[in-house]
């Protein structure tokens, strides 16, 4: 390959600029404006999906800040315990640290590879007082969201959804990022849409979205002077940025659409060959962020080999997200399995993320899907 192709990168189509200049023309640089209420708005609405739930969103700098803001409102404290996916990113567990709670990895089952519900059941039994569960949604496939919730109910906690990759995903009909009492966006560089850095909190109270606006703004009373009870931060999303997140939003369909073309392309492509795409259940519809391959049982060739030889040629890929309780940072956390094995480190050393930018030509793709090919 002559220019190097991506796992992902952002893709502009123009109303991005539209929106942006408006903000230049009215002056709206600084520090919030209507972009910023527009593109609440209209995710709240994309979110929404046509029924009259009650959505409200917030605008921030990042998918963390969000994640933060949503791991105070649902009201974290120093030791507490978090039962928190254990195959993700560090950003979705990260805060949880800032708080002084303390994370409790929870194993994925095979169908997902998202948090496995027998697994979090048995962390329950280990850990009753836990009141708070932090669930990703992995490469965007929607997790088993009507059991997850379920248990969540049964135990009385608080569910908190990182949907910063699964944008537009569905399971049951019902968008990701309206499952939890607080769930997270994300808008970085190489998710399905971006505002070159930047994320959303999401929940069905105003309240909730009030007290974290609060928060995201230096934690102001409403004085005329400086007033501060509580300490603050500064969260906001720019104006700026918003328009750039306004511009996006209207192509968000037309990605999710190429990125599964990417994904079937791939399936095809692969027929035959001993190893299987990240799975989904029936009844999600996943975003298909981006396509991975998990290489079977007994294959003598390791991810690592398929990463390197793809190097050479210009292609990224990359292993799965590393399990969080793999990770040195988190060598004191307790980490619970359905049943002894560790799905997880299984997956972690079978699966490879493969270039799923939208902008890649289907020739681009089979040059990808043949180099692979010949490594059998
Ligand atoms: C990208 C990502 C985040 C963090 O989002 P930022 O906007 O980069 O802070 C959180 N969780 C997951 C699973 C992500 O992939």
């Amino acid at each position: 390959m002559e220019k190097r192709l991506a796992l992902s990168t952002p893709t502009m189509h123009g109303e991005e600029m539209y929106f942006i200049n408006e903000a230049f023309e009215k002056n709206w640089i600084a520090p919030l404006g209507f972009n910023c209420d527009s593109f609440e708005k209209e995710t709240a609405e994309y979110l929404k999906n046509g029924t009259d739930n009650e959505m409200y969103c917030l605008s921030l700098n990042s998918g963390t800040a969000a994640l933060h803001l949503a791991v105070k409102l649902a009201g974290v404290k120093r030791g507490d315990i978090v039962l928190c996916s254990d195959m993700t990113f560090a950003a979705t567990v990260n805060p949880i640290s800032y708080e002084g709670g303390k994370q409790v990895y929870i194993d994925s089952e095979r169908e997902t590879w998202n948090m496995d519900p027998a697994a979090l059941e048995k962390a329950f039994e280990k850990y009753p007082n836990a009141k708070v569960v932090m669930l990703v949604h992995l490469y965007g496939t929607p997790a088993r969201m009507d059991k997850i919730i379920e248990i969540c109910e049964k135990h009385n906690a608080v569910l908190i959804e990182d949907a910063a990759e699964a944008f537009s995903a569905t399971y049951n009909g019902k968008q990701c990022g309206t499952f939890g009492k607080y769930s997270v966006l994300s808008f970085n560089g190489n998710k399905i849409i971006t505002t070159s850095g930047g994320g959303m909190l999401v929940t069905d109270s105003k309240q909730s979205r009030d007290k974290a606006f609060f928060w995201a703004t230096q934690s102001r009373e409403p004085f005329p002077w400086y007033e501060h009870k509580e300490i603050g931060y500064n969260y906001r999303m720019s104006n700026v940025v918003a328009g750039i997140g306004r511009g996006q939003l209207l192509h968000l369909e037309e990605h999710k659409a190429k990125k599964r073309e990417i994904y079937e392309r791939y399936k095809e492509g692969f027929k035959g060959l001993p190893l299987t795409m990240n799975p989904y259940l029936e009844n999600s519809d996943p975003n298909f962020w981006l396509s991975c391959i998990l290489l079977n049982e007994g294959v003598k060739i390791t991810p690592i080999e398929i990463m390197e030889k793809l190097n050479k040629e210009n292609i990224e890929t990359r292993p799965l997200w590393k399990p969080m309780h793999m990770q040195e940072v988190f060598a004191d956390n307790d980490f619970i399995t359905a049943n002894g094995q560790a799905v997880n480190e299984d997956l972690f050393s079978r699966g490879l993320c493969l270039p799923s930018d939208i902008k890649m030509t289907a020739e681009e793709q089979d040059v990808v899907i043949d180099l692979i090919k010949k490594m059998f």
